[in-house]
């Protein structure tokens, strides 16, 4: 009898067990699947450029999910265009080239924060930092760990007259790190909110998904990131609107002047924009196609679908955004031009995919950057830029940096694993990140050859694809794949290695 009833009360109750153990189970699943992959913040824009006043009048939406395991109350912002306001503390170009950078004398921009919103309640904020470089935001209730938040934010952005990339010139209007963007937080640190430097590029930030809606003049042509899913054309207002996924910035650029010429390479659309009545057009959207392509095969397929590489007023040599790079328009040589071109896509693969701390550690990006253009020129041999060759150029400008250093110092800094706010001279920045960067990762490819080397790169970029990779993690890959590595790579980023 007993056993009869056990065998009824089992006959009942299994079903309804089983049932039970396969929704904990697949609730496990999901929660594993949901620490796993951290939702992206969604950034949602609608710019209007008024082309009088160089201003740009915008309304962001975030809807920012909090990965962390810790709650927050308040949700950080950095205010890049306030480093160009009137009074900043840090000057955003060095005085070396200052005069370039502000070719009608000194002018300023910044961004106003009209409101933020939570819903449709408006909610406090506060604009502060050493330099009014971060919008925090006070949050209406606590965030916790998987919760996510919609933030509405309203703001205006006077531009200034610099060639840079924030500000317009003769040519074009570049609107890089320009509207308000998610400080990243890193745990056992909090949110990074670092200033803006004239050494490198001082950004750091995850990939993200954006919905943008951009109206301006229709006597311009725009660059952008994202691809274009519609545009319309009123009253000569052009409205487009761009979506990307997976990406660390928004960058759109504007001129009267552009000319553009594209190609496809492995489904990606190359467009090249150079100005009005240029001849190099053709040649230069050629090192670009070879640049993806030679990059595709060395390090892994490019992810997205386009890449504008445009030509533009700005100071430096050029600047990456994701699916976007300026070169500047001051370059008059055509292998100099390649060699920003190529340097600048390299940044597609190291920061745009492959992120890091650009301020902290900008040797990670612009080492990888550098030494993979190196690597583009052993490819390709038709540039006629031999690969033993530029390393003797890198080791012999190195060493001569050592020299005048150390007849006025005394001594040299060579440490490269700094803040960019730690470099004292623009030189010093320059030497330690790019050139020295390529002798240590030439170094580690002496020593573990040079298919381990590619296979190293290539494991990095699919194991950090749109994540953010540190040093250690970055020294460990190189270690796995030949053992001292870690080894070198150490003693180049102390200063320790002597440079013959
Ligand atoms: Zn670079």
């Amino acid at each position: 009898m007993e056993k009869r009833i056990n065998k009824k009360i089992i006959k009942i109750y299994l079903p309804l067990i089983i049932i039970f153990a396969l929704i904990i189970i697949i609730s496990l699943l999901f929660i594993s699947c949901e620490k796993d992959e951290p939702r992206l913040t969604q950034y949602d824009m609608d710019l209007m450029f008024d082309d009088e006043k160089f201003m740009l009048e915008g309304k962001e939406v975030v809807k920012y999910y909090n990965n962390s395991d810790n709650a927050f109350k308040i949700l950080y912002f950095h205010l890049y265009p306030n480093a160009f306001r009137e009074g900043a503390k840090n000057p955003v170009i060095s005085q070396t080239h200052e005069k370039e950078g502000y070719p009608n004398g000194k002018s300023y921009g910044g961004i106003k924060i009209n409101g933020v919103k939570s819903g449709d309640e408006e909610i406090e904020f506060n604009v502060e930092g050493e330099d009014e470089n971060i919008l925090a935001v006070s949050l209406k209730d606590e965030l916790f760990p998987g919760e996510n938040v919609e933030i509405g934010i309203d703001f205006s952005i006077q531009l200034p007259n610099i060639n840079h990339r924030f500000g317009y010139g003769e040519n074009t209007i570049n609107c890089g790190n320009f509207y308000p963007i998610v400080c990243v937080y890193e745990e056992n640190v909090g949110f990074s909110k670092s200033l803006y430097h004239s050494n490198g590029d001082p950004f750091y930030s995850e990939v993200a998904n954006y919905n943008v809606n951009i109206e301006f003049d229709s006597k311009f042509e725009i660059a952008s990131t994202g691809d274009l899913i519609s545009s319309e054309n009123s009253e000569n207002l052009i409205k487009n609107q761009y979506k990307a996924s997976n990406v660390r910035d928004f960058c759109f650029v504007l001129s009267q002047k552009f000319n553009f010429v594209q190609e496809e390479v492995d489904d990606i659309v190359v467009s090249y924009y150079g100005y009005n009545n240029d001849e190099n057009l053709n040649e230069c959207l050629k090192t670009s196609v070879d640049a993806i392509k030679t990059f595709n095969d060395m390090i892994g397929k490019y992810p997205y679908k386009q890449i504008s590489v445009v030509k533009s007023n700005f100071v430096y040599g050029g600047m990456e955004f994701p699916n976007l790079v300026l070169i500047s328009d001051k370059i008059e040589e055509q292998s100099e031009f390649n060699y920003v071109i190529v340097h600048e896509i390299a940044h597609q693969w190291w920061y745009g995919v492959v992120g890091d701390d650009e301020y902290n550690h900008a040797w990670i990006d612009e080492g990888l950057a550098e030494y993979s253009t190196l690597l583009f020129y052993e490819e390709n041999g038709s540039y006629n830029e031999k690969y033993p060759q530029l390393i003797s150029a890198a080791t012999k400008s190195y060493k001569l940096f050592e020299d005048v250093y150390k007849k006025i110092n005394g001594k040299v800094d060579g440490r490269m694993d700094r803040p960019l706010c730690d470099f004292a001279t623009e030189p010093e920045y320059t030497q330690c990140t790019y050139t020295k960067s390529v002798l240590m990762f030439d170094s580690v490819r002496e020593l573990i050859g040079k298919n381990k080397f590619e296979k190293a790169m290539q494991k990095i970029y699919k194991d950090y694809k749109f994540k953010i990779i540190n040093r250690a993690q970055l020294t460990a890959v190189f270690e796995k794949f030949g053992t001292g590595a870690e080894k070198v790579i150490d003693s180049y980023l102390e200063g320790k290695v002597i440079i013959m």
